[in-house]
């Protein structure tokens, strides 16, 4: 008997700790799934907070920032907008140049973002011109309904950043005159686009420049019909004065 009795308290014994390391087995299961999706959850976390942070595409513009402000665009919600220079026929008003504006910000802006820049759309009365710290805020317009043609661009005289806008206005007698075939306008630049608002209220470090496109009579052509040409030679233009080591050298003029 004391046999069988030491037999079955080892049986016992064994199905006790079968059942011990079964439980520990099952327990020490549970607790890895824990952990595998909690650490699911937290790099899913650190994912969206990363896609936050930085725009969503990769591009040659990647770490660059741009505020594009949409000449007289009050805002993005004004009851009242200001429709800057008008062509009219028979007193009718046929084409406004915040319309010009707008149409070539429509494309400038996204082509940007495509590239990888983080692009501000801004508007005149827009409180983010504050201390606006961008690598370049370019404020788009278009001169007046007259029969002339040409563009020009301007910063503020006593600009902190006048060396990195005299790049800029460079890039643009290259890269703007190269797409748009338009010739520089000199003697139209006024002192409403030197002492521009914008020049004064970004930050000290930001680059401002106002661009006059073309000329709403002598230019209609390619403001109305034609935006994404304009927004080649401004595109490229900012590539020029962001990476100019990444701009191909520009084609020979046609002799
Ligand atoms: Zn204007």
């Amino acid at each position: 008997m004391h046999r069988s009795q030491a037999f079955r308290r080892g049986l016992m014994m064994a199905i006790a700790i079968a059942v011990a390391v079964g439980a520990a087995l099952v327990q020490f299961r549970v607790i890895e799934m824990g952990r595998e999706s909690g650490s699911d959850r937290s790099q899913e976390f650190l994912d969206s907070a990363r896609a936050r942070q930085t725009p969503a595409v990769q591009g040659p513009l990647s770490g660059f920032s741009v505020g594009i402000l949409v000449g007289h665009n009050r805002s993005a919600t004004a009851e009242v907008q200001d429709v800057g220079a008008v062509c009219e026929s028979n007193g009718q008003v046929t084409h406004t140049e915040l319309q010009a504006n707008q149409g070539v910000a429509d494309i400038v802006i996204p082509r940007l973002e495509e590239l990888g820049a983080r692009v501000t759309r801004l508007y005149e009365s827009d409180d983010r011109l504050n201390s606006l710290s961008v690598n370049l805020a370019l404020s788009l317009h278009a001169d007046s309904c007259i029969d002339a043609t040409g563009y020009k661009a301007a910063s503020l005289p006593a600009s902190l950043t006048l060396e990195k806008e005299q790049v800029f206005i460079t890039c643009l007698r290259h890269w703007y005159e190269h797409h748009t075939g338009l010739p520089w306008h000199a003697y139209s630049i006024t002192d409403d686009m030197t002492h521009y608002h914008m020049h004064a209220k970004v930050a000290g470090n930001t680059p401002s420049v106002i661009l006059e496109m073309g000329f709403m009579g002598g230019d209609q052509e390619l403001l109305y019909e034609h935006p994404e040409v304009i927004a080649d030679g401004i595109v490229d233009s900012i590539r020029c004065f962001l990476t100019p080591t990444d701009m191909p050298p520009l084609p020979e003029p046609p002799s």
